[in-house]
C-alpha cells in the first residue's frame, strides 16, 4: 500500500506574509488527515517562514525548483543543501519550469542526480504537450522523460521519487485529464518504464500522482481509480478549504 500524498505547487503566487495566512487557513484542516502525506511548496523567499510554523506538524515542506551545483558563481540560483536546510522534498521538470526556462531532460536529470547526493526527494515532473497528445505521442514523450530525467540513479534512491503526471494541455486551463487518460499513462507507460529503470520491488513504492486541473469537485474520481496515488495541485492549492478538501479525498476509504 502506497501512502496518498497531496503536493500544493503555489507556483510565484504568495508574499511571505500571504504564505503565513494561507498556512493558518489550512494547516488545521491538513492535519485531521494523517493517512494521507501533505506538501507544501512555496516559493523561495517564504520557505523559512512556513518551516517555522510547520515544526512539529506532519506537514512537509517542499521547494519548487534547484540548481544542481552545491554551491558558487550562479547568480540568482538556490543550491540542494540551501533547500535541504529547510525542506525534504522539491519539485524538478514541472513543464513550466521546462517551457518557460528552457530545462531539458539533461538539466533536469543533473537536478534530480543532486537531490540523490543531498538526500531529497524529488517530485519528478513528466507529461505530453497539447500538440504531442494530440499526435498520439503521449508514450514517446513520457518515456523518454523518464529515461533520460531518472538515468543512473540508484534503485533505493529510485523509489523514494514522486512521479507526477502532469500533461501540459491540464496544467492551469481547466481541462482536466480523464480519469480514464491518467490512469492509461500512470498505469500502461510510467510504471512499465520505472520498472525498466529500478525493478519491480522500486517501482511498485513509487507513488504517482496526477496534476492538472484538480479542483475539490473533480479529485475524488482520480483518487478511487486504483493507479492515482494522489494530486499535485495548482491553483487549487491557493484556496485553503479547496485544498483541504482534495487531500480529504485522497484517504483511502
Ligand atoms: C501544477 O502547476 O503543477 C498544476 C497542476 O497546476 P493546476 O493545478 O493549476 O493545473
Amino acid at each position: 500500500m502506497r501512502t496518498p500524498l497531496v503536493a500544493a505547487n503555489w507556483k510565484m503566487n504568495m508574499t511571505v506574509e500571504g504564505a503565513r495566512s494561507l498556512v493558518y487557513a489550512m494547516s488545521a484542516g491538513l492535519r485531521e488527515i494523517p493517512v494521507v502525506e501533505k506538501v507544501l511548496c512555496p516559493p523561495f523567499p517564504a520557505l523559512l517562514a512556513v518551516h517555522a510554523l510547520l515544526a512539529g506538524s506532519d506537514l512537509g515542506l517542499g521547494a519548487q525548483n534547484m540548481h544542481w551545483e552545491e554551491k558558487g558563481a550562479f547568480t540568482g540560483e538556490v543550491s540542494p543543501p540551501m533547500v535541504k536546510e529547510l525542506c525534504s522534498y522539491v519539485i524538478l521538470g514541472h513543464s513550466e519550469r521546462r517551457s518557460l526556462f528552457a530545462e531539458t531532460d539533461e538539466t533536469v536529470n543533473r537536478k534530480v542526480r543532486a537531490a540523490e547526493k543531498f538526500d531529497l526527494t524529488p517530485i519528478f515532473c513528466v507529461g505530453e504537450t497539447l500538440q504531442e497528445y494530440e499526435s498520439g505521442r503521449t508514450s514517446e514523450v513520457v518515456t523518454r522523460q523518464i529515461g533520460r530525467g531518472l538515468a543512473d540513479v540508484g534503485a533505493e534512491f529510485g523509489a523514494r521519487i514522486v512521479v507526477a503526471y502532469e500533461p501540459v494541455w491540464a496544467i492551469g486551463t481547466g481541462r482536466a485529464s480523464t480519469v480514464e487518460n491518467a490512469s492509461d499513462v500512470i498505469g500502461g507507460v510510467i510504471r512499465p518504464a520505472l520498472k525498466g529503470l529500478f525493478g519491480q520491488p522500486a517501482s511498485e513504492a513509487i507513488r504517482v500522482l496526477y496534476g492538472g486541473s484538480v479542483t475539490v469537485a473533480n479529485a475524488a474520481e482520480y483518487f478511487t481509480a486504483g493507479e492515482i496515488d494522489g494530486a499535485l495541485v495548482g491553483g487549487a492549492s491557493l484556496k485553503p478549504a479547496d485544498f483541504v478538501g482534495i487531500a480529504r479525498a485522497a484517504a483511502p476509504a
